[in-house]
């Protein structure tokens, strides 16, 4: 792709700037300085030269706007004194000074005045724009092409070249993201075909995912495949130093946008003008530049009608919880794409589009090298093969060997697990059993629907792996078994990790956390326990819409009733952990199976999962009624 942009060399800009400064300031000093220090004359007031004048003292004077000099009369011929005065309206002056036979006449127009009034005019508000660009070729993200260019939108504009153009083809296990992204290519390509149906073209897509998954790439992409005009520009670029630049620049670049429909407007970085505007960024002060910002961004992804020119707002970010709920409405962000961590048959593909591009050895064995790099992103696969090819070529080598993707994987890995993405072998089994444990207690349990998926590639920011529930069908209603199941399922996880190591790991703790909200609900929420009766000890949730339901005041309570609350949670908690252990004793080795297998392959899903989870052996009716 050919990026349409003026070179730029800041360094030479900041020279130019300051010696526009420097010159300003010399033409200031010599427009000011002659008074401050030229011959000073004494200033009298008015009515003394008056009355000089009546006397007869003064022997010549000189009338000019501001300033009257005249001198007085010489004694034993020597010159009077020079004084002056500022005049007052007085049009008797001249006949006064006639009639006392003084000598006057008006001051000369001073040679040059034309030229000093252009100083006078000139250089101040070029200093002025002068000093203007300085800060801004300073603190701004990049400098600006012109005095008046502080505001115009810095977008990259990418059109589409043959030769350069990024298709699906280039991005590679992000399947889901491909999927849903063609139809965007789609509504680019033939808009008309939706709008006469009375479809909707959707305006925003919002790209979610770790950094390095392909967010950008996946976006060029589509403006590759739709062969549209691809504009890019990044959200913190939006923030500037002058309050109201930010909202310009938006309106700037949809602007441009509008002018090449259809095309894509892609905002990197959501985040950094998309955080919520309800406090909770800890922002004191300049946040209303940032609002300003995006309140333009909503106005004009509300303001393109449909069928008016097809412009598709894509947006990444990594933070999608701290942006504002007003971004992700229907009309603007609605649709949002995971772009997540790759696994084992993502990351293999993404090795063979980059080994392409390097010779390879006769002894590469992309499958082994994608096996061994468990969490890592597209990007980061992208820099080790680079970082193998540099390695090769460092020992002067004509082709890359396995032995050096396997130092280059040393190097990688030992980058990121400063960022601590990446799993030990020993950290990847237990993550293995605990998922699988899930798993098996999901199955076996009542109210946990199917489960679809096990995954050991860390996904997003906390999870190491995950266990995915789908619900066999819409459930409004739970009942008590079912909720006891769920929380079974949850303590899955924590339970194999002792059957299996005898030890528990820190990793649990966001599953020990829902289960004991479930277990207060069922007490506090559902009035279902025996103990406390149908009563409601919770003050309801006021704040659903909110979603800060965690929020959960109790009723004002007596003492033996909140610890009657207490004593049943941890009952019913501790009897579903009961139940999860025995469970897994009793498919020990099922368990052992499937985790192997995991181990292996890192993702477990759809009918093969299927197969593997029918072998699970569920409690007999008399232990597991044990519990209710
Ligand atoms: P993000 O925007 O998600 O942070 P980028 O799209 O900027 O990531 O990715 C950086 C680079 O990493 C890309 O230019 C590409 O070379 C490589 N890359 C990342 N993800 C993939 C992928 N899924 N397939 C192929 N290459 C990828
Ligand atoms: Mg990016
Ligand atoms: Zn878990």
């Amino acid at each position: 792709m050919a990026i349409k942009d003026k070179p730029k060399t800041p360094r030479n800009r900041q020279i130019a700037n300051i010696l526009f400064l420097l010159a300003g300031l010399f033409f200031l000093a010599n427009l000011l300085l002659p008074s401050f220090f030229g011959p000073q004359i004494p200033r009298v007031p008015y009515s003394m030269f008056i009355d000089q004048v009546q006397d007869g003292k003064v022997n010549r004077a000189q009338v000019g706007q501001d300033e009257i000099r005249y001198q007085l009369k010489g004694e034993d011929s020597q010159p009077g004194q020079v004084l002056s005065t500022t005049p007052i309206f007085d049009l008797e002056l001249p006949q006064r000074l006639e009639k006392n036979g003084v000598e006057f006449a008006a001051v000369p127009p001073p040679k040059g005045n034309w030229f000093s009034t252009l100083l006078g005019w000139i250089i101040p508000p070029l200093i002025f724009v002068g000093i203007l660009q300085f800060f801004a070729g300073r603190f701004g993200a990049g400098a600006p092409q012109g005095a008046l260019s502080i505001t115009k939108s810095k977008a990259k504009v990418y059109v589409e070249g043959e030769s350069t153009k990024v298709t699906f083809a280039d991005v590679a296990g992000v399947e889901e993201a491909k999927t849903e992204l063609v139809e965007v290519v789609d509504f680019l390509k033939s808009p008309q075909r939706f709008i006469n149906i009375g479809a909707k073209i959707p305006k925003g897509v919002l790209l979610v995912g770790p950094p390095g998954t392909g967010k950008t790439l996946l976006a060029k992409a589509v403006a590759g495949e739709a062969g549209v005009a691809f504009f890019s520009i990044s959200g913190s670029e939006f923030v500037e130093l002058f309050v109201g630049a930010g909202a310009a620049r938006v309106r700037d670049l949809f602007e441009q946008a509008k002018q090449k429909a259809p095309c894509i407007v892609f905002i990197d970085e959501l985040d950094a003008i998309g955080k919520s505007r309800a406090g909770g960024g800890g922002f004191v002060g300049g946040n209303d530049e940032r609002e300003q910002t995006l309140n333009q961004l909503l106005t004009e992804m509300d303001g393109f009608a449909v069928g008016e020119a097809t412009v598709i707002v894509l947006a990444a970010t990594n933070r999608p919880e701290v942006l504002d709920p007003a971004l992700l409405r229907p009309g603007r962000f609605d649709r949002q794409v995971l772009v997540d961590r790759p696994d084992l048959a993502g990351r293999l593909k993404i090795l063979e589009i980059y080994a392409n591009k390097v010779k390879l050895g006769g002894d590469i064995d992309l499958k082994a090298i994608a096996t061994r790099t468990p969490g890592f992103a597209g990007a980061d696969l992208a820099n080790l093969v680079n970082e193998a090819a540099l390695l090769a070529a460092r020992n002067r080598r004509e082709q890359v060997s396995q032995a050096d993707f396997a130092e280059a994987i040393e190097r990688v890995v030992a980058g990121l697990e400063k960022k601590s993405r990446v799993l030990s072998d020993k950290e990847k089994t237990i993550v293995a059993y605990h998922e699988v444990g899930h798993a098996l207690v999901g199955a076996a349990m009542p109210g946990g629907g199917k489960v679809a998926k096990i995954s050991i590639v860390p996904r997003g920011m906390a999870a190491l792996g995950y266990t995915l529930q789908l619900p066999t069908e819409d459930r409004f209603l739970m009942d008590e078994a079912e909720i006891r199941g769920q929380i079974a399922t949850l303590l899955g996880g924590r339970s194999a990790e002792e059957v299996v190591f005898g030890s528990i790991t820190t990793g649990a703790s966001n599953d020990l956390q829902r289960a004991t909200d479930l277990a207060e609900q069922m007490v506090t929420t559902y009035g279902m326990s025996k103990v406390l009766g149908p009563l409601a000890y919770d003050k309801g949730q006021s704040n659903q819409f909110l979603g800060n339901s965690a929020m959960n005041p109790r009723r004002m309570v007596s003492d033996e009733t909140a610890k009657a609350i207490d004593d049943e949670v941890k009952e019913i908690v501790e009897t579903a952990h009961r139940q999860a252990v025995e469970l897994l004793n009793k498919n020990r080795d099922l368990l052992e199976k499937i985790a192997q297998q995991i181990l292996e392959v890192e993702v477990i899903e759809g009918e093969q999962l299927q197969n593997l989870l029918n072998q699970v052996q569920s409690l007999d009716k008399a232990t597991a009624a044990i519990g209710s």
